[in-house]
C-alpha cells in the first residue's frame, strides 16, 4: 500500500509545549518569587553550536525562563570549565546547566557531563539521569529522543510490541532514544555504522528513527509501508542548481510514499528538543525547589507531557 504520509507536525507540537511550560513557569515564579534560570556553556566558533544557543535562549525568553550563557575560546581548558560547572552547581538561581556539544577534542566530554549536578542536569546526559532512564526511573532525560518519543506517541500512544529501529548509537540520541522505546514495551533494534543489512532491518521497522547526519540515508524501499518515521538528521546541502544551502534530514523525501507518518526537516524534530529542554528547565526548578510537577501543571513523568 503506497500513498502519502501524514505530515508529523514538529512546530505544531513544540508550539503546545511551550504553551504548557510558560503557564509552569508562571506559576514557578509566583510560587518561589523567581524565574526559573538555565545557565549555558558555549565554547568555540562551530557556526551551528552558535545558532542552536541562540535559538535556546530565545525560546527560553519567551516562556519565562532566565538564561545565562558563558562563552569560551575553543582553547579553554577543562579546569576552568569544570570550574564554571561547579559554581553553576552551586547557584540557588541556576535551575538548569547545559553544555552544548560538540566540545573541542583536547576536552573530556564525559568527565564535563559527571561534573553537573545531575538535579540540574536539563540534557539529561550525566550517566546517573542515563543510567535511571535505562531502568525506567523518573530522570531527566536527554531532550531529542524525549522529543521524538513524544512525537511518535502521538501518531500511537501504545507501542507495546511494536518493532522498533533506531539508526544511530551516540550517547546523545541513539542509545536513549533505544532505552525509552524499551521503556515503552517496544522491540528494539539499533543499528550504527558497523551493522550488517541497515536496509533489511529497517524494512521490519513500525517505527524507525533515524539519527545519522547523512542525508538521504533512507530511501523508500527501506521503509516498511505505513511505518511512523522519525528524521532525526540535520544535514546542511548545496543545491546543485542555485548553489543555495539547506537543511534536509537523514531520509530521502519520497519515503513520504510509503510510510504511514513522517517527520520533515526542518520542523519536525528540531523543535522538539528545543521544547524538551524547556520542559526539563522547569523540572528541574520545580524538584529544586521541592515542588511537585503537578503544583507546576505539570505531569510526573515527562514522556506523557505532551500537550
Ligand atoms: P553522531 O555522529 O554522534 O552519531 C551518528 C551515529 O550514526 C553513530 O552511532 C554511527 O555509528 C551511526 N551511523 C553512521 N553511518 C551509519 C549508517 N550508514 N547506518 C546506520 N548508522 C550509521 O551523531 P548524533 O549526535 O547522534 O547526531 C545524529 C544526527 O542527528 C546528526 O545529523 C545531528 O545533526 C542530528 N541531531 C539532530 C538533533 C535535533 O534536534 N533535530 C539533535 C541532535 C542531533
Amino acid at each position: 500500500m503506497s500513498g502519502t504520509a501524514l505530515r508529523i507536525d514538529g512546530n505544531e507540537a513544540a508550539a503546545r509545549l511551550r504553551a504548557r511550560v510558560a503557564q509552569a513557569a508562571a506559576k514557578f515564579a509566583a510560587l518561589t518569587g523567581r524565574k526559573p534560570g538555565l545557565a549555558v556553556i558555549l565554547v568555540g566558533d562551530d557556526p551551528a553550536s552558535h545558532v542552536y544557543v541562540r535559538s535556546k535562549l530565545q525560546r527560553a525568553a519567551e516562556v519565562g525562563i532566565v538564561s545565562n550563557v558563558m562563552r569560551f575560546p575553543s582553547g579553554v581548558s577543562e579546569a576552568e570549565i569544570l570550574g564554571q560547572i561547579a559554581a553553576w552547581n552551586a547557584a540557588d538561581d541556576v535551575d538548569g546547566i547545559l553544555v552544548q556539544l560538540p566540545l573541542p577534542d583536547h576536552v573530556n566530554t564525559l568527565r564535563v557531563m559527571a561534573a553537573i549536578d545531575p538535579d540540574k542536569d536539563v540534557d539529561g546526559l550525566h550517566a546517573l539521569n542515563a543510567g535511571k532512564v535505562s531502568q525506567n526511573a523518573t530522570a531527566l532525560v536527554p531532550c531529542t529522543p524525549l522529543g521524538c518519543l513524544m512525537l511518535i506517541k502521538q501518531v500511537t500512544p501504545d507501542l507495546t510490541g511494536m518493532n522498533a529501529v533506531v539508526l544511530g548509537s551516540s550517547n546523545i540520541v541513539g542509545k536513549p532514544m533505544a532505552a525509552l522505546l524499551l521503556a515503552e514495551r517496544a522491540t528494539v533494534t539499533v543499528a550504527h555504522i558497523h551493522t550488517r543489512d541497515t536496509p533489511f532491518l529497517c524494512r521490519g521497522a513500525d517505527i524507525l528513527v533515524t539519527a545519522v547526519g547523512k542525508p538521504g540515508l533512507v530511501r523508500p524501499d527501506w521503509v516498511k509501508p505505513r511505518a511512523i518515521v522519525i528524521d532525526v538528521g540535520i544535514n546542511r546541502v548545496q543545491d546543485p542548481a542555485s548553489g543555495k544551502f539547506r537543511i534536509v534530514g537523514d531520509v530521502d523525501p519520497s519515503a513520504a510514499q510509503v510510510a504511514g507518518a513522517l517527520t520533515p526537516v526542518p520542523g519536525g524534530v528540531g523543535p522538539m528538543t528545543i521544547a524538551c529542554l524547556l520542559l526539563n528547565t522547569l523540572q528541574a526548578a520545580g524538584s529544586t525547589a521541592r515542588l511537585a510537577p503537578a503544583t507546576l501543571g505539570l505531569a510526573d513523568d515527562p514522556i506523557n507531557q505532551a500537550a
